[in-house]
């Protein structure tokens, strides 16, 4: 490859070509369905290095991939041919307790960061699998058990340390780079590359009430009335994540539930445990749960409760739709695709929204509406043998595509496969303001291999691969 003597001479980090030891692991990511080959592999010991990067793939017209924590389903952290930047080194986190933020770097899992707050008492609000990625959640939104107290992940950002286009580093904040700092709180990977976060923090746990109820999927109707009529009154503290399956064997059903379709909800108390029990109540008198699991628990253990149920290696597959409401229509379908499952690794999953993030005004970032409403995501899970993909992605587009007539729009961590449709309708009125940034940060759309914000105009139509 040219060049790339010189660059080793420049790089910190390792650089990694086909059949050298360590390209393989590294050009792997959590959705095992994606097998692309990059031409080099930069994984980056620091921003120094992100910047070297760039630099290189410019200079030599490589298509360019960012991989944080590799959870992108589809596979935009790898890319075929081109060079792929992999931020998983870089791993310093530092607390400030008194000032109550964090500093991350570009590579820290969710997992990681929590372990390293909650030895302060204190928490910056993600998402609920605990090996994703801060660097693609954060710029996409961050959706998680606590945002209905906290708010989302970018409404605790303070700052990023980003390396842009051209390979200059670039600190953004409210103050320095308003505009910026507005699209990078939802626009993605667009933009650059972050090299660090700074958060705000809360204090949460180290314990506290949460856990998951189950039901039959028999109740499931009556249960989700009940949440859909609480939902909008709901106290803030209230976060509430439902799903829907088949139940795996374990100990949250009993055995006689195992393999069979189930109706679960995931509730998070952010406050006082004793007014946390009375909030519940009336969720809890829904149907006749089968089990019920909301107790004190640790917050650690809350954020990566659903890890095993997201592993990594498998195929994945997923849609998603924002509705406003679980009408009569929507629960029918939610319970009908769980009827249908094809896999027992496949669910549905519903974020409510609302509550503090939801009083965020849709202007103030780019990830626009998180009122009330239901994020409704169809997932569908199989291992990698399993020559009958095709159904499992039947039956996402199935009941993505039934709930269509509701949909208001979709997160745009939630899109796949959907190309510039999804985009559309991820950011809707709020892309001709990100196609502004875009052409003034990324012209020549460099960074690309994301839910990509198109320039208007493509200066460099020839990016090449190697
Ligand atoms: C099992 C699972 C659970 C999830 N749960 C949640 C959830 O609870 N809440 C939620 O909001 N989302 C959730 N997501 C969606 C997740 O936030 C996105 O898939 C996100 O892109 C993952 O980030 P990553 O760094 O792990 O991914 P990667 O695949 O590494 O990166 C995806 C893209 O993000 C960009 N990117 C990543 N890091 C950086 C960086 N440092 N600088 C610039 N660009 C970067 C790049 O464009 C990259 O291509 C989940 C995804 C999975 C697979």
């Amino acid at each position: 490859m040219r060049g790339l003597q010189e660059l080793r001479g420049r790089f910190r980090g390792a650089l990694l070509r086909p059949g050298e030891e360590g390209y393989d692991e590294t050009r792997r990511v959590w959705n095992g369905a994606i097998d692309r080959r990059p031409a080099l592999i930069a994984r980056c010991a620091g921003a120094d290095d992100v910047a070297v990067a760039v630099r290189f793939a410019r200079e030599h017209d490589l298509l360019v991939s960012v991989r944080g924590g590799g959870h992108a389903v589809a596979g935009h952290g790898v890319v075929d041919g081109g060079l792929m930047i992999d931020l998983s080194s870089m791993k310093a986190v530092r607390v400030d307790p008194g000032a109550r933020t964090a500093r991350a770097a570009g590579g820290v899992l969710l997992g990681e960061l929590d372990r390293a707050t909650q030895r302060f008492g204190l928490a910056a609000p993600s998402g609920i699998v605990s090996h994703t990625g801060i660097g693609g959640l954060t710029l996409g939104g961050g959706l998680g058990h606590t945002m209905r107290k906290f708010g989302l992940t970018v409404d605790n950002l303070r700052s990023v340390d980003l390396v842009t286009a051209d390979g200059e580093p670039l600190h953004v904040d409210a103050w320095t780079e308003p505009e910026l700092f507005w699209g990078l709180r939802g626009g993605g990977g667009n933009f650059g590359i972050a090299t660090a976060f700074e958060y705000r923090l809360h204090p949460v746990g180290p314990v506290l009430l949460c856990g998951p109820i189950f039901w039959p999927l028999a109740d499931a109707p009556e249960v989700l009335r009940v949440l859909r009529d609480y939902a909008p009154q709901a106290p803030d503290e209230l976060g509430m994540v439902l799903f829907a399956r088949l139940a795996p064997p374990g100990p949250l059903v009993p055995p006689e539930h195992y393999g069979r379709p189930v109706l679960g909800l995931t509730l998070t108390w952010a406050g006082d445990p004793a007014t946390g029990q009375r909030a519940i109540a009336p969720l809890r008198r829904a149907g006749r749960p089968i089990a019920d699991h909301v107790r004190p628990l640790p917050y650690l253990f809350l954020q990566s409760m659903v890890d095993g149920g997201n592993q990594h290696g498998m195929h994945w597959y997923w849609r998603s739709q924002r509705v406003p409401e679980l009408t009569d229509e929507v629960i029918d379908v939610v319970c009908g695709l769980t009827d249908t499952i094809t896999s027992p690794l496949s669910y549905t999953a519903g974020f409510v929204m609302g509550g503090t993030a939801g009083q965020v005004d849709p202007e103030a970032t780019a990830v626009g509406e998180r009122g009330n409403g239901f994020e409704l995501s169809i997932v569908a899970g199989w291992p990698p043998p399993d020559p009958g993909g095709d159904r499992h992605t039947a039956w996402v587009r199935q009941g993505w595509t039934a709930l269509r007539p509701w949909s208001t729009g979709v997160y745009s961590h939630f899109i796949s496969d959907e190309g510039a449709a999804g985009v559309e309708a991820a950011y809707g009125g709020r892309l001709k303001r990100l196609t502004a940034l875009k052409d003034r940060y990324d012209p020549a759309n460099l960074f690309r291999m994301n839910a990509n914000i198109r320039p208007t105009a493509i200066l460099r139509p020839g990016i090449r691969q190697a």
